[in-house]
């Protein structure tokens, strides 16, 4: 059974913009994913207490035909493959893969937690989403994702650096 599923990219590392188009290629190249829209770039303050370079970050949606366990290790292989280390936790990183939304699944296992955790509170995960589909509904607050928009603190700053139409297809 196909889902639409929301996963948010970012890269605080070397060709930022690169390193994100890099990381949704390899999405597209699975034949289970079939990538229905990007949003804009980004450029975003990190959220992390450790000093480090802004990020680039931006969403996208597909339709998977497969788990979300088996989406999470297909993300994980990608950031392997491009050189993700996990040294320092919330440190820089080439890039970063997240399964923000999985349908309207609710998971909450060790390995995996979707929505992603940190989604309503996260300005550079929520714009770019809502950009894509602005009525999503965040299925564990059963309330639309921009909704938690104005709760969230000024001091997470989030700028337009690439917008959607100069974005190439990825299919
Ligand atoms: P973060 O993205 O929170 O900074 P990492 O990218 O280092 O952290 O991810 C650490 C682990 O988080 C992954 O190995 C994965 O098992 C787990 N994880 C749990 N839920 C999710 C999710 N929704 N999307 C991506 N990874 C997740
Ligand atoms: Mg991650």
């Amino acid at each position: 059974m196909k889902n639409r599923v929301f996963i948010g990219i970012g890269s605080n590392v070397g060709d930022r913009i690169k390193n994100c188009i890099d990381g949704i290629k390899a999405i597209a190249r699975d034949r289970r994913a079939c990538i229905r829209s990007a949003s804009s770039f980004y450029l975003t303050s990190p959220v992390s207490e450790i000093t480090q370079e802004d990020f680039v970050n931006c969403a996208i949606s597909i339709d998977w035909d497969d788990t979300a366990f088996e989406l999470l290790h297909l993300l994980n292989g990608i950031e392997a493959g491009m050189g993700r280390m996990r040294s320092i936790k919330d440190g820089p990183r080439i890039i970063d893969l997240d399964i923000l939304l999985f349908g309207d699944a609710v998971i909450d296992e060790a390995s995996l937690t979707v929505p992603h955790p940190e989604l309503h509170r996260r300005k550079f995960a929520i714009v770019p989403c809502i950009e894509i589909e602005e009525g999503i509904v965040h299925p564990s607050y059963n309330k639309p994702l921009k909704e938690f928009l104005p709760h969230i603190n000024d001091s997470q700053k989030i700028v337009l650096l690439k917008d959607r139409k100069e974005v190439p297809d990825f299919n």
